[in-house]
């Protein structure tokens, strides 16, 4: 392991954030054994690491960094499973290898970092230089998105039947020989609120704050008038 590679990821890691972390740290380690792993230098320049992260997180920057996938380079994907885990595909080959940090990760972590006292330190040391084998656990898996599929093809262009709005990348969805962007058929991440189909809003005094399930944080406070 390279530990000055591994002090300036994490370095540059915590630049983004208010202070490293721990997580960072192993989303640093995770990208630089996965790449190992499948015999990709990392950060890599070209882009045949492809990575799919289990959550979102400041790990996931580490990860980044480490790695040099990105949303923007989409080479970065993020499978929200709500885990702090990584699969690592050869996009050439497809070998794919999924990490984990060990379930017995923290206590582990002590072991390396004997004169920290709390576990937040203890931890931050650990990461840092405990073994591969004692941090994650790895797993031989096979995605069932390729790669191929996750990129689709540049210039592939549909327009939704229902709200004319332009979909890329193949995510559209056929339906009774009609095509449609996902939300219209039902599968989006969003509802309309009543007469927002008309309404354009240009001032955020406008914008009506929804009321049902869904409702952000700040539902409870009073409307503007
Ligand atoms: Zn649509």
């Amino acid at each position: 392991m390279d530990m000055v590679l591994v002090e300036e990821l994490i370095a540059a890691c915590a630049s983004l954030h208010r202070r490293v972390s721990p997580r960072q740290i192993i989303g640093v380690r995770m990208g630089l054994h996965g790449g190992e792993l499948l015999g990709i230098e990392v950060p890599q320049s070209g882009k045949r690491l492809f990575t799919v992260a289990e959550s979102d997180g400041s790990w996931v920057d580490g990860l980044t960094l480490a790695t040099n996938c990105s949303i923007g380079h989409r080479n970065l994907r993020i499978e929200d499973l709500g885990k702090i885990a990584a699969t690592f595909v050869n996009s050439h080959t497809g070998k794919s290898v999924r990490l984990a940090p060990r379930t017995d990760a923290r206590e582990r972590a002590r072991l390396y970092a004997q004169t920290e006292k709390g576990n937040w330190q203890s931890q931050i040391v650990g990461y840092k230089s405990m073994p591969d084998g004692e941090l994650f656990d790895v797993q031989a898996v096979e995605i069932l998105t390729s790669v191929s599929a996750y990129l689709s093809r540049p210039g592939a262009k549909a327009i939704c039947a229902e709200c004319g709005e332009e979909v890329i990348n193949e995510r559209e969805v056929c339906r009774d020989g009609q095509v449609y962007c996902r939300t219209c058929a039902g599968a989006g991440y969003y509802r309309l609120l009543p007469g927002s189909a008309d309404d354009r809003f240009r001032h955020s005094d406008q914008i009506p704050a929804p009321t049902g399930r869904g409702a952000g944080r700040g539902n409870n406070r009073r409307q503007p008038k």
